[in-house]
């Protein structure tokens, strides 16, 4: 086991968005500093760090003069470059491990690693062309989605195909992509876990999320989540089991189905490799949050304190909900989190409240 990190040390990390900027809040309570590396200069993070790097995730000499500077590199989106983290890689030690990002940026390569795992995904078939897309639709059935295998998030780069007939327009519409068609899941609830994974191993969990998208983007995230202690006790063991299997550093989000009618009959969406959206709530409602445990297992610190003193719910200030930041900055009990994004386009992420119930449950 290497030396911890002690205060003072540098994190450097590549991506400069909301995740950055609160990672960089975090390290900062910590004593430690951070460098973003971002490809373009107008990056929320850039506000809270100690040193910003504009340039492109391509650019091999930038980025190893980068590595150069800190002392532990991570990532705070999960389409970073292989090559990125190959060359940071070459000179700094980088968490999470590079096999996450290369899994989890292909959806593909992430169902057929869950399910190798023997852990329940939805029906699925890659699909390349329209030959391909018939016998993926006869195999899987409708409803179902096609997905680009790569750089799809919030529900973008996914179209539904309801009956076979639709299979043409729907290829055309997502475009010649690599693409996966999935069967649409009958869910009752939709879940995450949030894990963090120390570089000695030990494993630990927040209490499972309940999340509610609206049009493929995070809503609202509550805990605690309305599930059984054996759909409780699944869901860990199943963001454990990946999180094993990928020898992971670092916060790790798993996100589930609940099927309808089932228990505990979880299917894993997908994961990603980085603190997530549906932990936000961790800052105000947990002794040690998502962002600050996720610096610890980096930097090789003892993990912190996962438990939860309050039940939360966290709501999103999608484009131009934060026009309401007034009315919500005199509201008691409630946790402001503003992005510092200067432009509130639709379907941008512009920060998030998360409001604060006395605890009911564990
Ligand atoms: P994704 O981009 O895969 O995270 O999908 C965004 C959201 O779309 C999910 O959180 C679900 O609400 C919905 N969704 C995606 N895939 C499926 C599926 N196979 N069955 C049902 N709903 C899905």
């Amino acid at each position: 086991m290497p030396e911890p990190l002690p205060p003072g040390s540098t994190i450097g990390i590549l991506g400069g968005g909301q995740l950055g900027r609160m990672l960089s809040v975090a390290a900062s309570r910590l004593g430690l500093k951070t460098q973003i590396y971002n490809d373009t200069p107008d990056a929320p993070a850039f506000d809270v760090a100690a040193a910003s790097t504009v340039g492109a995730y391509e650019d091999a000499s930038l980025l190893s003069d980068f590595a150069k500077r800190v002392d532990v590199v991570t990532c705070e989106f999960e389409n970073v470059p292989a090559k990125a983290l190959h060359v940071a890689g070459e000179i700094a030690p980088v968490f999470p491990p590079a096999k996450a990002f290369s899994v989890a940026q292909d959806r593909l390569a992430e169902k057929d690693f869950v399910s190798g795992l023997r852990i329940p995904v939805a029906p699925y078939a890659a699909v390349d062309n329209l030959g391909d897309l018939n016998k993926a639709l006869a195999r899987v059935g409708t409803p179902a989605l096609l997905k680009t295998r790569r750089f799809g998030y919030d529900g973008k780069g996914q179209v539904a195909i309801h009956t076979q007939c639709e299979a043409e327009t729907a290829l055309e519409k997502i475009g010649a992509a690599p693409s996966l068609l999935e069967g649409i899941v009958p869910f009752q609830r939709e879940l995450s876990v949030i894990a963090v994974r120390g570089q000695d191993g030990e494993t630990r969990f927040y209490d499972v999320v309940e999340n509610v998208h609206q049009g493929g983007i995070l809503a609202t995230s509550r805990v605690p989540a309305s599930i059984s202690d054996s759909v409780v006790f699944e869901a860990r063991k199943i963001a454990g089991t990946i999180a094993e299997a990928l020898n992971y550093v670092g916060v790790l989000c798993v996100e589930m189905f609940q099927r309808e009618g089932e228990e505990p009959g979880l299917i894993v969406n997908e994961f990603a490799p980085r603190v997530h959206n549906s932990g936000h709530w961790t800052i105000d409602a947990c002794r040690v949050s998502q962002f600050e445990n996720h610096v610890r297992a980096i930097c090789g610190w003892p993990l912190g304190d996962v438990s939860r003193h309050s039940n939360a719910v966290m709501t999103n200030l999608i484009g131009d909900d934060v026009e309401a930041w007034p009315a919500l900055a005199a509201e008691p009990g409630l946790g402001l989190h503003l992005y510092g994004k200067a432009e509130a386009r639709p379907g941008r992420k512009m920060g998030h409240v998360t409001r604060l119930t006395p605890k009911t449950s564990d």
